[in-house]
Order: structure tokens, then C-alpha cells, then sequence
């Protein structure tokens, strides 16, 4: 198939496609070829599962997961502990995070970390929502679970500052991982870990 004859379906398939992280225009093209070649057992599953989770994933009004349902099956599950609060910077922390089992609280998606560099201040994360469900008092215990970077660390201590009056203590996961380093590239060991040796903060 050379790129002229390629037909605009298929060119508009590939550029979606090499908008996804780690994919480029090369990985998204051999992508592209792979579901065309297998039509029926790939390519129009996924097409549906694309479509179901478009029209029922939502993001979670409490705690900022996406679930199917809102609140979430985390925020609504009574087994866990509603006075730990684990605050992460994004879904994809927390999810690896459960497939560790570290945590048995509750967890608040900040989504992001604080940077001048990008302009990203405290009205641009999830910030309120989570001084709004400390403020309420039941919360014995937040566990900062952010990147160990410069602004990782900076939203760790902003953080701390909002929330220090309302009496909760607040720890932080033990970074037994390179500095820089991202909680969701963590293997399970290591996130199980750095959650039980967290310290105050
Ligand atoms: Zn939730």
C-alpha cells in the first residue's frame, strides 16, 4: 500500500491513532494495518469498546477516578478506609496503585502537579475538592503518593499548607525509587513498599 493510495479512511485512522502516547506515525500506521487485517477479531471490538467507554466512563465528583459510575466503585466501597486519603496525581497512579494493593483507603486524583513553567496553578488541579473533604473532619490521615520531582514536591508541600489545620496527619510515600522517578512506572513491589514506609511529611 503506498501513502497516496492509502484512501482518507485509512489516513484518518493513522493520524487519530499516532495521537495516542508512545505511538508516532510508524507505530500508528503498523497499528492501523494490524486491525485492518484482522477486521472481525480486533478491529471492530475494539471500535466497540471504544464507543462503550466514550459513552459511559465518567470522572469520579468525589475523588477524580473514571469509573462507569459516579460516585465511583472505590469512593462507594465501604470495605475500605474512609479516613485515609491517598492523593495522587493522576488516574493512571491510582490505578497502579490498586493493582499493587498499597492502598486500602480512599484516594484524590489532583490531576497534575503545580508548574510555573506550564502555568499550572492550584485552580487548575483538584485541589479544592480535597481541602472540601478534609474539611469535613473524618479524615484521620492523607497520604501524599506525588512524583518525586521538583513539582511533585513543590504540590506536596502546597498541599500541606491548605490542609494542616483540619488536624489529619499527613505522610508521604518513601521514594525508595530514583529521584524524577514516576509512580506509575513502579513495579508492584516497589509502590507496595514505598506505601508502607511512608513517613510524615
Ligand atoms: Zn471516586
Amino acid at each position: 500500500m503506498s501513502g497516496h493510495s492509502a484512501g482518507a479512511e485509512i489516513e484518518r485512522l493513522i493520524q487519530l491513532l499516532a495521537r495516542l502516547p508512545g505511538l508516532g506515525p510508524r507505530s500508528a500506521r503498523r497499528a492501523a494495518l494490524q486491525m485492518l487485517g484482522k477486521k472481525e477479531t480486533l478491529m471492530r471490538p475494539l471500535a466497540d469498546a471504544i464507543s462503550q467507554a466514550a459513552d459511559h466512563v465518567l470522572t469520579c465528583s468525589t475523588c477524580g477516578n473514571m469509573d462507569t459510575k459516579d460516585p465511583c466503585s472505590i469512593c462507594t466501597d465501604t470495605r475500605r478506609d474512609a479516613g485515609v486519603i491517598c492523593v495522587v496525581e493522576h488516574v493512571a497512579d491510582l490505578w497502579a496503585l490498586e493493582r499493587a494493593g498499597a492502598n486500602s483507603g480512599q484516594y484524590h486524583v489532583l490531576g497534575g502537579t503545580l508548574s510555573a513553567l506550564d502555568g499550572i496553578g492550584p485552580d487548575d488541579l483538584n485541589i479544592a475538592g480535597l481541602v472540601d473533604r478534609i474539611s469535613g473532619g473524618d479524615v484521620r490521615e492523607i497520604v501524599l503518593a506525588l512524583n518525586a520531582t521538583v513539582d511533585g514536591q513543590a504540590t506536596a508541600h502546597y498541599i500541606t499548607d491548605q490542609v494542616q489545620s483540619y488536624g489529619a496527619s499527613i505522610s508521604q510515600v518513601a521514594h525508595g525509587v530514583p529521584v524524577g522517578g514516576e509512580m506509575d512506572y513502579l513495579d508492584d513491589g516497589t509502590l507496595a513498599a514505598a506505601m508502607k514506609a511512608r513517613r510524615p511529611f
